[in-house]
């Protein structure tokens, strides 16, 4: 081979690579916050990886594709591995995937196929636990793959981490190897919790889970959510294990180990290719985070025979799902208008490809959302989008800032009606004060009438919606019943056909029934379960509407809040006179069938108070409220029972006065648990 003149544009590239991966390397590992998603790093890695085969004279011994990870932290106590913890190659398509099965058996000098293990692969954090006479006695991260972190004290308080092995004949070492991941729905809880609390959220799961594991304190990581799924072995001594991977994670799961239920064995490539797909669609439904499938060939033997090269096994290869994380530019905030008149600020973003799809919007929620993120416009930000879920913005990429970068300025008016945006103090979220004078809330008021669980108006999309309403032919909700075929007609792309259909969809869905009316209606806080709550307790709409406060809090799941926005809402001269005109356009429904079948715990009154521990207060609640108690602020002589934690004061005084009879929270927790409730 010649050598070839490396061109001076593919040297300096090369350098700039190594700069933008290490500084990613010592965000992820050390600073556990990492500004460049996964994607765009795997990206990076592989441009240096191309550019160092093009050029071999590029690879030198600092260059990150030379190495896993990063140095451990200085502050925990260095840890080598015996047996290296590797990497695995990646396939981004079923190309590449196949072209992984041709090199194994070409490797192999076999025509026939190879067995694979596959195996979900979970976006946590690699660990390896050594077991000695069946005794945890060490664990460690994988670090750079040679050299980890001893983190044995946090690891210990985890729940999944069998701190002596379940069963006999148990090699002398053992050495596990799995993914510490902490679970979507306790994410979302201790992010929630975060938030109460007024402290930094995590940005997703596997960030979590590594801020967690990083605790110098272990006290507070054993407050975390982690799990432990058990996924290969290291170092064994004194046993022989079984001949296939999938086998070994049986054995494993004897000894008391996680593994994920997921497993399968493939019988061939073409069956991982299937594998991938229905796990893809599966993706969303699982209750932890993955970010592609692993495949091992299943047969031990055979992994020995095809041996490693530089850093990643040959008989192994995770084929990846498309990234949830990207990042792009924001290069506007433009402010969205809902149906309660919630001020949203949208993010205009550089269109990305992300979670599958091209995104050039995401959600910023709200003010507050803005001041935590400290975004600006002009700003590189990361996006993420999970299966069906609105894009969001996670994070900004603050070293990528331009000079000219704006702060985002919220509107003191509304950018529809120019009515003045009122916040609620406690409340995020900023609204028009311009009610149905305001067309943004109009028309989504209007949208929400007419959607499926509303009154289900067929043909009467978001579009037309917009249309009927910019052309001045739509006021109002009660409206729709008044439009005419030859003022439809005129509309820009409406037939007589459609026309006709329309108006006939209309005449359809005045039969309706009071649930689906009261939804329609669109009061604030007024879902679907608490439309059919409110109607199966008053039977019709007149005792509804004369309904006060405090009868509406003794509905099923209707707190003060709610019963506030209900009353107020009935209380609107306007809203009357929309009601008394759809009912004369022909509106109408059966009463309901009063009371529904008895829950175990209606009529009965309950207060909290104190601190509970387990549970969060609006918890607490809404479990009481599901078995048809109502949860009071204040304890009185009509008090049926008091829920009591720690720092209980004058109400527990009072129950105990009154010979209320009063539970703590361990007694709450064995009855909700006795109700069926899995706590
Ligand atoms: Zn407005």
């Amino acid at each position: 081979m010649t050598n070839k003149k490396i061109p001076s544009e593919k040297c300096e590239r090369a350098q700039e690579l190594h700069e933008i991966l290490q500084r990613a390397n010592y965000q992820y590992y050390v600073l556990d916050n990492p500004e460049l998603p996964d994607a765009e790093y795997d990206r990076r890695l592989r441009e240096l990886q191309e550019l160092e085969q093009e050029f071999p004279e590029l690879v030198t011994a600092d260059s990150p594709t030379q190495r896993v990870g990063a140095e451990p932290l200085s502050s925990f106590a260095e840890v080598r591995h015996e047996v290296p913890m590797l990497s695995l190659d990646n396939a981004f398509d079923d190309e590449e995937l196949l072209e992984f099965d041709r090199r194994v058996r070409d490797r192999l000098n076999s025509k026939e196929a190879v067995e694979y293990a596959c195996e979900p692969k979970l976006d946590g954090i690699a660990i390896s636990l050594l077991y000695r006479d069946g005794v945890l006695e060490r664990a460690a991260t994988r670090g750079d793959g040679t050299t980890g972190e001893d983190i044995t004290q946090n690891v210990r308080t985890i729940g999944s981490v069998p701190l002596r092995l379940l069963d006999n004949g148990v090699p002398e070492v053992l050495e596990v190897r799995g993914e510490i991941y902490m679970p979507k729905e306790g994410f979302a809880e201790l992010n929630k919790k975060a938030a109460e609390a007024g402290e930094k959220t995590f940005v997703n799961p596997r960030n979590a889970a590594a801020g967690s594991l990083r605790q110098l304190d272990s006290r507070i990581t054993a407050k975390r959510p982690l799990q432990l799924c058990a996924y290969g072995v290291g170092l064994v001594e004194g046993a022989t294990l079984p001949g296939k991977h999938t086998e070994i994670l049986q054995q494993l799961n004897q000894w008391g180990f996680r593994i994920n239920s997921e497993m399968a064995v493939a019988e061939n490539i073409q069956a991982c290719i299937d594998y991938h797909q229905k796990l893809g669609e599966k993706r969303e439904q699982l209750p932890y985070d993955i970010d592609g499938i692993v495949f091992k060939v299943n047969d031990i033997g055979l992994q020995r025979r095809l041996g490693f090269v530089a850093r990643a096994p040959r008989w192994a290869m995770a084929y990846k799902f498309p990234a949830q994380e990207e990042m792009t530019e924001l290069l506007d905030v433009e402010f969205q208008v809902g149906r309660t008149g919630a001020v949203t600020p949208v993010a205009r973003l550089k269109p990305v490809f992300v979670g599958g799809v091209t995104v050039s919007n995401a959600t910023l929620h709200n003010r507050d959302e803005i001041e935590r993120l400290g975004v600006k416009i002009g700003d590189t930000v990361v996006i993420r989008r999970a299966g069906d879920v609105i894009p969001q913005v996670v994070s900004v990429v603050e070293s990528k800032r331009p000079k000219n970068a704006r702060a985002i300025e919220f509107p003191t008016h509304c950018p529809v009606c120019a009515s003045p945006v009122e916040s609620t103090p406690g409340e995020a979220v900023a609204r028009c004060s311009g009610g149905l004078i305001c067309k943004a809330q109009r028309k989504q008021a209007i949208k929400h009438f007419a959607s499926r669980k509303a009154m289900d108006i067929d043909g009467l999309g978001d579009k037309l919606v917009e249309q009927l309403v910019d052309e001045g032919l739509l006021h109002s909700v009660s409206g729709l019943y008044h439009l005419k075929l030859e003022e439809l007609v005129e509309l820009e792309r409406m037939g007589q056909k459609s026309a006709q259909n329309l108006l006939d969809a209309l005449e359809h869905s005045k039969e309706t029934t009071l649930p689906k009316f009261l939804y329609a209606l669109g009061i604030r806080e007024v879902g679907e379960a608490t439309a059919r709550n409110l109607a199966r307790y008053y039977g019709d709409l007149e005792p509804l509407m004369q309904a006060d406060e405090e009868s509406l809090q003794e509905v099923e799941d209707v707190g003060p809040v709610v019963a506030h926005f209900v009353a107020e809402f009935f209380q609107q001269p306007h809203a009357q006179e929309e009601i008394e005109a759809l009912r004369q356009s022909g509106v109408h429904w059966e009463p309901e069938e009063q009371g529904g079948e008895e829950q175990p715990l209606s009529g009965q009154t309950w207060v909290l108070t104190g601190k509970l521990e387990t549970l969060s207060r609006s918890e607490a609640k809404d479990y009481l409220q599901r078995l048809g108690a109502k949860v009071a602020g204040s304890v009185s002589a009509n008090t049926d029972s008091v829920v009591a934690g720690p720092g209980a004061g004058s109400k527990l005084n009072k129950a105990r006065e009154l010979d209320i009879p009063v539970m703590d929270e361990d007694e709450l927790l064995t009855m909700l648990r006795e109700r069926g409730f899995e706590i």
